[in-house]
């Protein structure tokens, strides 16, 4: 058993796990844990139209608190590996920094969530004062339907609770240290159409071109603000991403005309509420005279917040101790799987740097990786002290 962030990033990098494959990373896991005497539960969750994905739960001790590393193994696709200096699952050391896709994307937080724990265990005769769980999924940087919902549900529809979950999703935007989140905006993505009567464009009476009644409702759309913002978040945010007519026609006026649009949206709202405000405003302005529908995206991607607390406390506390640094305990940037964990338990999301995720080179310091399971580490310590 290595308790070597290092090693076990370097372990898990090396398991090529794009979206959906399991790759050999949970495996990888089960073994790892499972020699620390965790109880391990793999499942497969799967729905129709979509690939069936890989997800795990593991946990040692009986009693609480349930104190959860939350996180996914999954990652995005290499691109052309040929861009790479190394290969992309080859988990490559240069220069004091390893080199993968996943690299802080986020395999090394896990590893780091790992090494913490094993470290932990040992010093405390491999048992916990109440439980350490990890909750992981394979389906994070995909759609997300077969990945942490159903994963939290199956843990909890067998009685088990959670009390607190630190997800290591890459939080620091500049520097290890810089940046706690504790919120995410929500995501909706919608489209506008509307009817009309196609015709020929000398006879406009006997037609109804339905781009003005497309451009008076963007137009509406985009007039108002969706909010002030609120005490974590800046104000909600409307952007229409695409005019679609597709008419090729010069001398006909189109039947139908189309428009594209995200929300990023702040606690004033859920998906629900969002949509109906947004079909409000549009008949409103549309005042009986102008057909349209809404067409919405499937979504699961609703606010996250965490208010400042015990858990933000410990956090901030650990990486002060750690790194010297304050964080900032932010509220910006894309979704991640904490909009289903905050419906169980409060989370926060702390983990490595963010700048090469997603990117040809993905790397992480070694130091950072020394960094984070020392913070792990003190939160563990005082979370059970
Ligand atoms: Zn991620």
């Amino acid at each position: 058993m290595s308790a070597d962030p290092v090693a076990i990033a370097r372990d898990l990098l090396r398991c090529p796990s794009v979206t959906p494959a399991e790759g050999g990373a949970l495996a990888f896991l089960e073994k790892t844990l499972k020699a620390a005497g965790f109880a391990v539960h793999r499942m497969t969750f799967s729905e129709a139209d979509t690939d069936p994905v890989e997800n795990f739960y593991a946990r040692i001790g009986t009693a609480g608190p349930n104190l959860v590393f939350a996180g996914h193994t999954d990652v995005v696709p290499p691109g052309d590996e040929k861009a790479w200096k190394y290969p992309p699952f080859s988990a490559e050391i240069a220069g004091e920094e390893l080199y993968g896709r996943g690299a802080v994307d986020m395999k090394g937080g896990i590893a780091c969530a790992v090494a913490a724990v094993l470290d932990y265990l040992v010093a405390h005769g491999g048992k916990p004062k109440g439980s350490i769980s990890f909750l992981i999924t394979g389906d994070e940087e995909g759609i997300a339907v077969n990945g942490t919902p159903k994963l939290l549900k199956w843990v909890a529809d067998r009685g088990v609770k959670f009390d607190h979950c630190i997800l290591s999703e890459p939080s620091n935007q500049e520097k290890f240290g810089d940046t706690i989140k504790v919120g995410r905006r929500g995501s909706l993505n919608g489209h506008l159409i509307v009817t009309g009567t196609q015709g020929h464009v000398a006879y406009p009476n006997r037609a109804d071109n339905p781009i003005r009644g497309l451009v008076a409702l963007i137009a509406a759309l985009q007039a108002e603000p969706l909010d002030r913002g609120s005490a974590q978040f800046s104000p909600s945010h409307l952007e229409f991403t695409s005019v679609d007519v597709g008419n090729k026609t010069v001398n006909l006026i189109p039947g139908e005309a189309r428009a594209r649009f995200n929300i990023r949206f702040n606690d004033n709202h859920t998906l629900e509420s969002l949509k109906k405000l947004i079909e409000q405003r549009a008949a409103q302005a549309a005042a009986g005279k102008i057909k349209f529908a809404f067409q919405w995206e499937r979504s699961n991607a609703g606010v996250f917040i965490t208010k400042p607390g015990p858990l933000t406390e410990l956090v901030a506390k650990a990486v002060a101790d750690v790194t010297g640094c304050k964080p900032e305990l932010s509220t910006t940037g894309g979704t991640s799987d904490a909009r289903f964990i905050t419906a169980y338990c409060p989370v926060v999301e702390f983990g490595l740097v963010g700048q090469t995720m997603h990117q040809v080179d993905e790397r992480v310091p070694l130091a950072d990786l020394r960094a984070l399971t020392l913070i792990y580490r003190k939160i563990i310590d005082r979370y059970f002290a």
